[in-house]
């Protein structure tokens, strides 16, 4: 690791101060440190100022809405997330996405907002300076070649998120805060399907909080694959949202991670309406294969990430449906 470039390191008290230091040009967010920091040390990015938001009034809070749905502030930690008895009780799958991000430690600093807007990893990128160097650097970061797919025009690093799939799958908003003012958006629409720009947020903008509707009717639930369980990024994750009435599907969103440059939504419409049986299964299986670009981008093999994320499917949607038989 190297040490940090010289940058400026503010850490304003209020939401308008930090939106203020956050559209200067050249500012970042940093919200635990715990992906931006190594990364920086690598030399991965070289921001002019950082913008602490662990002092920033607010964002550290989980609210219940009037409604039964979720405020979840930016800087809400994920042991907080994972930890909390009504997100537990309320939404599960949320709390097990956030509890199963790396180690206990990690959680303790790691936020909600840095999570969902983590960078895009890849064996080409996450390495020492001179290691890139030594490759001509790649796609993503000062060098003009994908060695991932050598011919591409675009970077296939891959989002790596545990978080982001259990809370769109649960149809959670993403709150945004930018210099044109403030905006809500599907949290699904804040990624982008390009390893080297991979979110939508425009220059200036920053993610202030999350909203989670009440889960009414949906049962959901999310599973990784990893090396080692006690501290690994997903190689491929899947969150579900099944909806049962009687013997019918009446709704199944299904969002899949670790294997594209985003979290995708992978399309399930065709299968609504139906019961769910083996077919629908077979179904679902070809339609997350389909919707996934599983590349070299990790140390697993791509064999491996693809038959895991499709098991992983299969299992959660079949599961969800048992657990949500009428009684
Ligand atoms: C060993 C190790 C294991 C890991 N395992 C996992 C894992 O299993 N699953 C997983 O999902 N991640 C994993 N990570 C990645 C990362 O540590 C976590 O995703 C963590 O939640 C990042 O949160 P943070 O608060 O530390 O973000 P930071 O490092 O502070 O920020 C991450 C990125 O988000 C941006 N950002 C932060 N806050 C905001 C905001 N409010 N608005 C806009 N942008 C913002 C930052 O500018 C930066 O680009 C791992 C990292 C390491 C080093």
């Amino acid at each position: 690791m190297n040490a940090l470039h010289e940058l400026r390191f503010v850490r304003p008290s209020s939401l308008d101060d930090a939106a203020r230091e956050l559209a200067a040009d050249g500012a970042q967010a940093l919200a635990g440190g715990t992906d931006l920091l190594p990364n920086l040390r690598r030399g991965l990015g070289e921001p002019r100022a950082l913008v602490d938001l662990s002092a920033v009034a607010g964002l550290a809070a989980i609210e219940r809405r009037a409604d039964g749905g979720l405020r979840l502030g930016a800087m809400v930690t994920l042991a907080a997330l994972a930890g909390d008895d009504g997100v537990r009780a309320g939404w599960p799958a949320l709390a097990r996405a956030a509890g199963l991000v790396a180690g206990p430690t990690h959680r303790e600093a790691a936020t909600l907002a840095g999570n969902l807007c983590q960078d895009t990893r890849c064996v080409f990128y996450n390495q020492s300076e001179w290691w890139r160097a030594g490759n001509g650097y790649c796609l993503k970061f000062r060098g003009d070649t994908c060695h991932v797919v050598v011919k591409s025009d675009r970077c296939y690093a891959t989002y790596h998120g545990d978080v982001a799939p259990a809370l769109i799958v649960l149809g959670a908003e993403a709150d945004i805060v930018g210099p044109g003012g403030r905006r809500t958006i599907p949290l699904a629409a804040l990624f982008r399907e390009d390893g080297a720009q991979r979110l939508t947020l425009a220059p200036g903008e920053w993610l202030a909080g999350v909203e989670v509707p009440p889960p009414g009717r949906w049962r959901a639930a999310y599973e990784k694959a990893r090396v080692r369980d006690a501290v690994d990024f997903p190689l491929a994750g899947v969150a579900v949202a099944l909806a049962r009435d009687g013997d019918r599907l009446a709704g199944l969103r299904v969002v899949i991670t670790g294997t594209n440059s985003a979290p995708l939504v992978v399309p399930t419409d065709s299968l609504v309406g139906a019961a769910w049986d083996d077919a629908a299964a077979q179904a679902l299986v070809t339609a997350v294969r389909t919707t996934s670009n599983v590349l070299a981008t990790t140390v697993a093999t791509v064999r491996y990430r693809r038959r895991m994320l499709q098991a992983l499917a299969r299992k959660l949607a079949d599961d969800l449906w048992v657990e949500s038989a009428p009684r």
